[in-house]
């Protein structure tokens, strides 16, 4: 049910409860005016998801509003301040530097949504920046949103993309500008936190911790301790997060404690990539030249992240600060076993492995030992695997094998999966067919691979050629279900296409 009327055409309904409960916190602020707005790309679905008219959105009247230019009824927008470490620098004041929310409207499933514009001109939170988006980082954020959604990872969406029809400064360049328009749980950061404790009140702090404890966690505010519960439901939300981000080689690209959101969605795709070859040193992203936030440091820095919320819910932990500390201490040090138990549980789901047995972890880490140093495709090796899951005899081993460099760590790793899947079929309802089907459930076979998200936006941006992206969006909507006549999208890059492949923050 949308509210249409003459006055709202596209039904927005906004309750802003943000704006009402954390005065104080924002800045109420204006979208900057752009020229010629043009409406990109359009997710209906979501609209209508969200309650909104999608018919009445898709043409002008939703390139006025998702350029900025126009604000829908009831919306309320404002920068958010937010602090933030940055690479392990902390910066007491980041905040909305070129974004705004405009408010939050309650979806057809009753869930609160945020809808913030990205690129939509300065605010006081700015600092040296432009406030604006170029075209390309909007249609990868796009990209990028609907892939982890379409596999099954907890991320802020995309509804819209808007071409502001003017040029931005990039780096001695001038590419088209562009609006993104980002539906969200909530844009709550660690760093929403960490600017709130800065200030040093607790009452503030209360206020925050509060209202996302309603927002996110009604259940705990029954609790005894509900910040405690909050500090937990939150490392809970990251495990499970991060868990399943490995579970599908994607790389964050900017774990910074500003875009770690307490919802548990993966947010701000900046220079973001999926891992190709495994190894667990992968780092696309420019400005990481240390590799802080590579593949297989994800789970380390989610901890390192979660310590920094904690530090700043001490004071509501408890009233004397030591046992603050060690009540703190505990969750922290729990992140590690909480992780792998969440990462133990999704390799199982990739390995078709019914039940639990005791050696399920080892089997696990051994597999994926086994493609180091072999130039085996993350992606592509798990999806074989589940063809073997039907067949015992090893008859069919080859293409698995052909992906290795040398297959015999494979080789003797082969066996002893079969054993433990035989396992499972004894104990399980299922049996070899149903790992088959589980795996196929748990393994994509198409990922934004990194050749395909470049060409895609390289169409876009430089020939205004949306088909690639387009096309490259379908499949990506449907990761488990090969199609043969998408086959294209399951290939790797060549080496010459992977070669140094960088990705840039290109805000
Ligand atoms: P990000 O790297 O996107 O997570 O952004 C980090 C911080 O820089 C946030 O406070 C952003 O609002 C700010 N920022 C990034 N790009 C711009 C820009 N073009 N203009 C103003 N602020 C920006
Ligand atoms: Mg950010």
């Amino acid at each position: 049910m949308t509210s249409a009327s003459t006055d709202n055409p596209a039904g927005f309904a906004f309750d802003n409860r943000y704006a009402r409960d954390l005065e104080g916190f924002y800045a109420p602020w204006q979208a900057a005016q752009v020229p010629a707005p043009r409406l990109l790309q359009f997710n209906r679905e979501l609209a209508t998801e969200l309650g909104l008219d999608a018919d009445a959105l898709d043409g002008p009247l939703g390139a006025a509003i998702f350029s900025g230019n126009q604000a829908p009824p009831g919306a309320t927008p404002l920068a958010q301040a937010y602090a933030g470490h940055q690479f392990g620098g902390y910066s007491p004041q980041l905040g909305d530097g070129r974004a705004l929310l405009l408010g939050e409207l309650i979806d057809r499933h009753g869930q609160r949504r945020d809808i913030a514009l990205k690129g939509s001109g300065r605010t006081p939170f700015s600092r040296g920046g432009d406030g604006k988006a170029a075209l390309a980082p909007v249609l990868r954020e796009y990209l990028m949103g609907e892939a982890m959604h379409a596999l099954g990872i907890p991320t802020t969406r995309a509804l819209a993309a808007v071409a502001t029809g003017e040029v931005v400064q990039r780096d001695g360049r001038a590419p088209p500008g562009a609006v993104l328009t980002r539906v969200a749980a909530s844009h709550i950061r660690v760093g929403t936190f960490q600017f709130f404790a800065a200030r040093g009140e607790a009452a503030d702090l209360r206020r925050l911790a509060d209202h996302v404890i309603a927002r996110h966690d009604p259940a705990l505010q029954d609790h005894a301790n509900p910040y405690l519960a909050l500090l937990q439901a939150v490392a809970e939300r990251q495990a499970a997060l991060v868990a399943r981000w490995m579970a599908v080689g994607f790389i964050h690209g900017v774990m910074n404690t500003d875009n770690m959101a307490v919802s548990g969605e993966t947010i701000d795709y900046g220079p973001c990539a999926f891992m190709d070859h495994y190894d667990p040193a992968t780092v696309f992203s420019s400005i990481d030249r240390d590799g802080r936030y590579a593949y297989g440091n994800q789970p380390h820095i989610a901890r390192w992240n979660l310590a920094r919320l904690a530090e700043g819910l001490l004071p509501l932990l408890h009233s004397e600060a030591e046992p603050a500390v060690a009540l703190a201490t505990e969750v922290i040090d729990a992140f590690p076993a909480r992780y792998q138990h969440h990462h133990l549980a999704q390799m199982r789901r990739k390995l078709g492995l019914q039940g639990e047995q005791a050696d399920d972890a080892a089997l696990a880490s051994d597999f994926l030992a086994s493609m180091v140093g072999q130039a085996v495709d993350f992606t592509q090796a798990f999806r074989q695997l589940g063809e073997l899951a039907q067949d015992p005899s090893g008859g069919r081993d080859a293409g698995l094998r052909a992906l290795y460099l040398d297959a015999s760590a494979l080789d003797a790793w082969l066996p002893r999966w079969r054993a433990r899947l035989a396992l499972g079929a004894n104990s399980g309802v299922d049996g070899a067919a149903g790992s088959l089907v589980a795996m196929r459930q748990a393994n994509p076979v198409y990922i934004p691979r990194n050749h395909l998200v470049e060409a895609a936006l390289s169409a876009a941006v430089e020939r205004d050629d949306f088909a690639p992206f387009e096309t490259l969006l379908r499949v990506l909507r449907q990761p488990f279900q090969a199609d043969p006549a998408w086959a294209a999208f399951a290939e790797p890059a060549t080496a010459e296409q992977a070669a140094g492949y960088r990705t840039f923050c290109g805000t």
